[in-house]
């Protein structure tokens, strides 16, 4: 047995399921789940000695691959300075510049700790700000274990067949409205039955919790008109996309404009952190210039912001995200290319850095209606036969894939190859 096996085992003594956060069970997928050592680059390295191409990436924040040196350096060289303070660095001041700098819609941000943080924060300031309750949310959207938000949700809880959770008291839920991601005209409707009631609606500008799900052309637009016609707040949740799909995000690559960003994974560089933002005149009601309270202890930690500062810059060099964005196009193309060739039905999305692939001879996905109806046992025996192989995808058929600025045409290369094996012992 594999030394994953046994850690596996002594880790369910004492920790739930044995992981700290649901999909890293295996669970979507079936098996034990691999425990890592060590990673660097585009390969992560388990704690067998087996090396593989990671496109999880830590689940996004590591845009420029693992144990990037001037990220490690700049990350050694603070902690030596110590750990926390809880009282203000000029760090933070640098981050904030930085952040606003590259999204343009952002004219205040907190930091937070999570991006689940950042999301709750980012829908109570929309409540507080309006004077309303009621929130529009989309059916396979993952925003975080947000009480509100935890409603059909996606990621974890679309992978364990459970997208609503015991324990989000009935009378809050009931304040979220879930509509089908892409349906602009559900929208419509839902604010000229209820328009005065909505405070906000919360979307991901590119669903990456039901596998990768771009949006279609008049959607994020349409939410931003809706919004402004019903004096709602519209807030894209960019943990995910944010520095990512663009340097500036989805807002930034679709060219539309939010009130309020959710940031997280990458803003931190691998380190725990997220951020909210956006518009003066709705920051400004955040305590304690204003009455809305949100808070934390480790909030712009010292450490964290170095590794996202560190990462924000790095990423802003002319040409970082065409490149990566390439890489992903060689990939989904590639990917699609073989399947074809071996007679297996696969369509792929992708924007940016982030990337879908669907088992389905339905042609393109854009909903959650696609995403499901998908042959999930094909992925299941994908999944598993690429880990043979040495590439590392996310266990479960509702989650994005992500590739790195450590992608290089080796590693893609190498991925098609073993995608190419597979598919064929697929259809064989
Ligand atoms: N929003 C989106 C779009 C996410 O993908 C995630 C996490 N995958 C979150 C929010 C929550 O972030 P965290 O896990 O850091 O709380």
């Amino acid at each position: 047995m594999s030394r994953s096996h046994d850690l596996f085992s002594a880790a369910q003594r004492h920790i739930p399921g044995g992981v700290n956060s649901p999909v890293r069970a295996f669970r979507g997928v079936g098996g034990d789940p691999l425990f890592f050592e060590s990673a660097t680059g585009a390969y992560v390295t388990d704690a067998d000695g087996k090396r593989y191409i990671d496109y999880v990436g830590s689940w996004g924040p590591m845009i420029l691959g693992h144990a990037h040196p001037e990220i490690i350096a700049a990350v050694t060289e603070r902690v030596a300075k110590g750990l926390s303070f809880g009282a203000p660095t000029e760090l933070e001041t640098l981050m904030a510049d930085k952040v606003c700098e590259l999204v343009p819609s952002m004219d205040l941000v907190r930091m937070t700790s999570s991006g689940t943080e950042a999301t709750m924060s980012a829908l109570r300031v929309a409540r507080g700000y309006t004077g309303r309750d009621k929130v529009i949310k989309f059916e396979g959207n993952y925003h975080g274990h947000v009480d509100s938000l935890l409603v059909k949700a996606g990621s974890g809880m679309l992978t364990l067949g459970e997208p609503s959770s015991p324990g989000v008291p009935a009378a809050l839920a009931e304040l979220t409205i879930t509509l089908a991601y892409n349906d602009i005209e559900q929208v419509r409707q839902t604010f000229d039955e209820i328009g005065d009631q909505i405070a906000c609606v919360i979307v991901e500008p590119v669903a990456g919790n039901m596998n990768c799900i771009p949006p279609v052309q008049g959607f994020l637009d349409g939410l931003r008109e809706l919004c402004d016609q019903h004096g709602a707040v519209l807030i894209f949740d960019e943990v995910m996309t944010g520095f990512r799909v663009a340097r500036g995000g989805a807002q930034e690559r679709y060219g539309v404009t939010p009130d309020l960003t959710a940031l997280g994974k990458i803003i931190g560089g691998g380190m725990p952190v997220g951020a909210f933002g956006g518009k003066r005149a709705i920051m400004e009601q955040v305590s304690p210039l204003g009455p809305i309270y949100q808070a934390g202890t480790l909030s712009g930690n010292p450490i964290a912001m170095t590794a996202g500062l560190k990462t924000l810059e790095l990423i802003s060099e002319p040409g970082f995200h065409d490149r990566v964005a390439a890489q992903t196009e060689r990939l989904t193309q590639g990917m699609e290319e073989r399947a074809r060739a071996a007679g297996i039905p696969l369509t792929t999305n992708h924007s940016g850095a982030m990337f879908g692939i669907f088992f389905t001879d339905a042609g393109p996905v854009t909903d959650y209606a696609g995403a499901t109806a998908c042959d999930q046992d094909t992925f299941r025996r994908f999944f598993h036969a690429m880990l043979e192989e040495g590439v590392y995808l996310a266990p479960s058929a509702f989650e994005a894939g992500f590739v790195s600025g450590a992608h290089g045409d080796d590693e893609i290369s190498a991925t098609l190859d073993a995608a190419e094996k597979t598919f064929q012992a697929l259809a064989g």
